[in-house]
């Protein structure tokens, strides 16, 4: 299908088989395809399905068949293999221990026992926003520091099971970023964001250290993805410093509303490219369509 790559541009797509893709995502998928092309580029396909309680792989499945049906194509992936596989993240785990232990030992990690009805109640509650990037930017409460320790406390331990291990942001400290759609960013470490989970105490690497990991072992030189993840990116720009790993270069998608502006979600069942398609409509439609 596609000749061999004539740049060292490397993008990927990253799903996550927790329900069926909607139009958002057609949309931020087809611009990093597009993007991955006008660069002659490589685009890896990687399933992000490590939340045990979620991830289903009849969903793993339809993804694929609903971008291949949009017409996005993939040169390195679970379907297709390539040299920096496996590209399913359930399968990648010693990726993600080592890791965390690289985190763990250069001093960036604890331990934390707050249960999450503790950090429930220790915070206030996640304020509505007038834009749907706003809201979905209100996405993990500031960790108050219940079981921070002591500056330069290092910790040790063996296997990452049996508590969640934080990583420990440098309060004060402003991310900047000049995103290639969206221009200039600005997040402050303990304010916007504070000390993230990096490894959930029933043994499931976080979303946060998985996707650095990947992103660094999968020599990922840009990363196309909705606004909602913004402030993720800050978060993984301090992880991928922490870890000696080069940033990618960013491109964030604006989100797509719906006809109340409300942020599309997995829960706009009508809005899912199966449904879409069932209803005769075509790639192109949804691709350009105002959806309401
Ligand atoms: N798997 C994530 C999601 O579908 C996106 C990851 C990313 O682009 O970094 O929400």
């Amino acid at each position: 299908m596609t000749a061999s790559p004539s740049s060292n541009y490397r993008g990927r797509l990253a799903p996550s088989p927790t329900g069926y893709l909607h139009a958002g995502h057609a949309r931020t998928f087809w611009t990093a395809f597009e993007r991955a092309r006008a660069a002659g580029g490589t685009l890896v396909m990687r399933m992000e399905d490590l939340d045990p309680d979620r991830s289903r792989a009849e969903y793993a499945e339809a993804a694929l068949e609903d971008l291949r049906w949009l017409g996005i194509r993939w040169q390195e992936g679970p379907d297709v293999g390539g040299p920096c596989g496996p590209y399913t993240q359930s399968e990648r785990r010693a990726v993600y221990v080592a890791a965390w232990r690289r985190l763990l030992e250069g001093g960036f990690l604890y331990p934390c026992r707050c249960s999450r009805k503790d950090l429930a109640a220790a915070v206030s509650a996640p304020h509505e926003s007038a834009t749907a990037e706003q809201d979905a930017l209100d996405d993990e409460p500031v960790y108050p520091g219940t079981c921070r320790p002591a500056p330069g406390t290092v910790f040790e331990a063996r296997e990452p099971a049996g508590v969640n291990w934080r990583f420990r942001v440098p309060e004060g400290e402003a991310v900047e970023f000049v995103d290639g759609n969206l221009w200039p960013q600005r997040f402050v470490a303990g304010r916007d964001f504070g000390d993230f989970v990096v490894w959930r105490r029933d043994d499931v690497p976080s979303y946060q250290l998985a996707c650095v990991a990947d992103d660094a072992a999968m020599r990922i030189t840009e990363v196309v993805r909705g606004a909602d993840l913004l402030k993720s990116t800050a978060r993984q720009m301090l992880l991928n410093r922490a870890l000696g790993f080069a940033d990618p270069a960013w491109f964030h998608c604006r989100l797509m509303t719906d006809a109340k502006g409300r942020r599309l979600a997995k829960r706009h069942d009508a809005l899912s490219l199966r449904a879409l398609r069932e209803r005769g409509r075509l790639p192109e439609e949804i691709l350009t369509a105002e959806m309401g």
